[in-house]
């Protein structure tokens, strides 16, 4: 930077001088880092003639440029509009600067220090310059496994403190090679500050394995692993936040041996495919669908089946649907590329079940040699865990069910300012929370807490997220659950602690998420919390504010024998409505129900037994338990082997019995079961014995089941909107969300919103967030860090 000559003085000079010397700061907050922001600046700089300079700080990106500076404003609008794909501007602020004058424009290295404000981008699908150049011959990194550039590649899965630059990540033990340093320090080279940036002389490698995790030498391990799965081996791939266990999907054999291993009877399992072409033979793909499962993010989408296939059958027994994603990292891309390569690969998570999935090289060896026949490692280290993320498309918008890779660490923008807040979620599907001003971040999906090793991943991710966002809170939230291992959490840090009913964070999570501050109807289904009255809840309609809620309206209790054995073992749920509908004597006497009879007599008698004593039998009003009964009802499901597998497969069994799901045939099955209300100490209780007992006489009837499932189904939505009918009446309220873990079920979803939309109401759902457990850390936060604002507010 040098300092123009002076120039000779005469009074007019002066004030030009005067007024050319103002140069301008530009402060850029948003995602700016780590994806080619700098670069894009100098370009921007050169066309406009610019000179000054351009700079990574902890509060963003700022650049300063200095005088003169003829049209300014079209460069700020190109700055605003034409930034990086991967870029996210949330503001630029202006700020006017003296004595600064450079004669070029320079871009400086990182600065750190103070305050954050900046964010780590989320890992990203490899681009199609990249796929380009993978595939070219003539270029250096043909087949080069670890291919990335500033618009894909690794970010969230390898950074280990900000700001973010090579030193603070895991590439920081591969130097880069003169000619990838050439491409880094160019600011005109689309590599040009790419952090994970590498090549076939100087970056990460793979390797291959044997089922004893030996080495073996080879020429290309890609190769290998296309051989092993032929063969219908097992091949243990350590992938971009974690390793998978992969299989040939159209081999059933091999299929059948990793749910052995895998002591996974049923549990879908996710299935990568080359291309939209090839997710089309086995799915019907929408092209909203199809843009999903193209997008950079890259999740799994779960579509539609299609009868006949050459998948292996047991990939989701049961299921109408299956998950499906395509090609994320180079090698993946590389997979499918090999000569007679897989046409259909399961991708399903690297770890023994009920614990986290394994990111080391160590750890897989340790783990999964008793899963896997072989290895794919790679020596890039993954710093933090990630898993895929699960979306599917229902009425018109994304629905996260594992928000994961490729979407955190972005932030959900607020409509409120929040103090800063950590919100410790859930117990199962676990996220945490942390907010700031009008921003959340939330975390990757921890899962069940349960566990050592879950547990240490649930710590170990919360003391990063915390160091990378550099947030220290000053209240913390939780469930107000004694017993959840987050709530544990949450007392031990010492902090103003906020605790949140489960259902009230269902409801604020979708509010927050939708800007809504005004009291609203909140339709809950779930499969359980727990209720101030010391009953389960799980299926109530809530007046809910941002910072309290009241009950309106709930499902019938019944009895929940067992506990936690009934959420696992839908059968107990199905003797316990029967035993409310019809009493002891003619259940006993009558069996009633034709499935059940599939379970050992002394078991149901026991069962019986205990519901009459009232032991270990807590009520529940869930709108889980409920499906659960009726699963086992209609057969559909006596026990299950994975979480929600009852709903499941009774919304299967629904949009299986019709051409899909449509208001018509909705509004054809809605009149078969009887929609009863009652009234009960101000609440508003919808009846399910009047529903079983029509269920019990049409599967008497020879009913098909289902048209018995779609029936109940829309039992379900006429009960609801019947019941908000009245209430929206009463309490003057039009909006209203939809909210917990049953409205990730398309025809509950799909026909809530329609019936009630018809009505007049505005519906709302969970579209950044998901409406199961994974978003209830979002809704503590909010409800958490408002009570605390009104708490100041009151001490004024
Ligand atoms: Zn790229
Ligand atoms: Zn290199
Ligand atoms: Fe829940």
């Amino acid at each position: 930077m040098t300092v123009p000559k002076a120039r000779p003085e005469s009074h007019k000079e002066k004030l030009h001088i005067h007024k050319a010397a103002e140069g301008v700061q530009l402060t850029v907050k948003g995602v700016v880092q780590g994806v080619g922001f700098r670069p894009f600046v100098y370009r921007l700089a050169k066309k406009y003639s610019f000179s000054g300079t351009v700079i990574n700080c902890d509060e963003g990106v700022v650049i300063r440029l200095s005088p003169p500076l003829c049209r300014l404003a079209n460069f700020l609008k190109e700055l605003q509009d034409n930034a990086p794909p991967l870029a996210t501007i949330s503001s630029v602020s202006e700020q006017k600067i003296f004595d600064f004058f450079s004669d070029r424009f320079v871009i400086l290295t990182s600065e750190s220090s103070g305050t954050v404000s900046t964010i780590i981008p989320p890992d990203v699908a490899c681009c199609a310059d990249c796929l380009r150049e993978l595939t070219d011959k003539q270029d250096r990194r043909y087949q080069y496994p670890f291919i990335n550039c500033t618009n894909c590649g690794p970010r969230f899965s390898i950074v280990e403190s900000i700001p973010y630059d090579r030193p603070a990540t895991s590439m920081k033990v591969f130097p880069m090679c003169p000619d990838c340093q050439k491409e880094y320090n160019d600011p005109l080279d689309r590599r040009f500050h790419a952090q994970p940036n590498a090549c076939w002389k100087c970056g990460p490698r793979l390797s291959w394995h044997d089922e004893k995790g030996r080495e073996i030498q080879c020429q290309n391990p890609i190769a290998e692993a296309v051989g092993a799965l032929k063969q219908g081996k097992i091949v243990a791939i350590r992938g971009l936040g974690g390793f998978h266990l992969a299989v040939d999907a159209t081999n059933n054999e091999a299929v059948g041996k990793l749910r052995k291993r895998k002591l996974r009877q049923s549990k879908p399992l996710a299935v990568m495919v080359a291309d939209i072409e090839t997710a089309s033979e086995f799915c019907v793909v929408l092209p909203e669908e199809a843009q999903l499962l193209s997008s950079r993010q890259r999740p799994i989408v779960l579509l539609a089946k299609k009868e006949q296939n050459d998948l292996s059958p047991h990939l989701a027994p049961g299921i109408s649907h299956l998950g499906l994603i395509l090609p994320y990292t180079p090698f993946h891309h590389l997979l499918f590329m090999e000569p007679q390569g897989p046409k259909a690969l399961v991708m399903t998570s690297g770890n023994r079940s009920d614990e986290p999935i394994c990111t080391s090289n160590a750890e897989a060896l340790d783990k999964l040699t008793d899963l896997s026949d072989c290895f794919l490692l790679h020596n890039r280290d993954i710093v933090t865990r990630v898993d895929d993320s699960l979306v599917r498309f229902a009425q018109r918008k994304v629905r996260f069910m594992r928000r994961a890779r490729g979407y955190v660490p972005e932030a959900v923008s607020l409509d409120c300012e929040l103090p800063e807040v950590l919100a410790c979620g859930a117990m199962q599907k676990n996220t945490f929370c942390f907010a700031k001003g009008n921003t959340a971040y939330l975390s990757q999906h921890i899962g069940d807490l349960n566990g050592v090793e879950n547990f240490e991943f649930y710590e170990e991710s919360i003391q990063h997220l915390k160091d990378v966002l550099e947030i220290t809170p000053q209240v913390v939230s939780c469930d107000l659950h004694p017993d959840y291992l987050s709530t544990h959490y949450a007392e031990g840090l010492g902090l103003p602690l906020y605790r949140v009913q489960h259902h009230h964070a269902h409801a604020v999570a979708v509010m927050a998420e939708h800007g809504l501050h005004e009291e609203t109807c909140a339709v809950i289904l779930d499969g359980n919390g727990y209720g101030p009255d010391g009953t389960i809840w799980g299926g109530e309609i809530l007046l809910a504010g941002l910072t309290s809620y009241k009950r309106l309206a709930r499902l019938e209790r019944l009895m929940q024998p067992g506990g936690d054995a009934a959420a696992k073992e839908p059968w107990r749920m199905a003797l316990s409505v029967l035993l409310k509908a019809y009493g002891p004597s003619v259940l006993k006497k009558y069996g009633l129900a034709h499935s059940l009879t599939k379970i050992d007599a002394h078991k149901r008698a026991t069962l019986i037994q205990m519901m009459e004593k009232n032991v270990n039998s807590p009520l529940t009003s869930s709108c889980g338990r409920l499906f659960d009964a009726v699963a086992a009802l209609l057969d559909v499901c006596l026990v299950s082997d994975y979480e929600g597998q009852a709903a499941m497969e009774l919304e299967s069994l629904a949009l299986g019995g019709v051409q899909g799901f449509s208001l018509e045939n909705m509004v054809r099955a809605e009149h078969r079961l009887p929609v009863v209300f009652e009234h009960m100490q101000g609440e508003m209780v919808i009846r399910s014995v009047p529903l079983i007992r029509a269920i019990v006489d049409l599967l008497d009837q020879g009913c098909d089941r289902s048209s018995l499932s779609l029936a109940f189904h829309c039992w379900l939505i006429s009960s609801i909107a019947a019941a908000l009918r009245e209430l929206g009446c009463r309490h003057n309220i039009k909006n209203v969300v939809l909210s917990g873990g049953c409205l990730q079920n398309v025809i509950l979803l799909q026909g809530l919103t329609q019936k009630l939309e018809m009505e007049g109401f505005h519906v709302f759902s969970g579209e950044k967030v998901p409406v199961n457990d994974g978003g209830i850390s979002l809704g503590q936060a909010v409800v958490a860090g408002m009570r605390e604002l009104e708490k100041q507010s009151l001490a004024d």
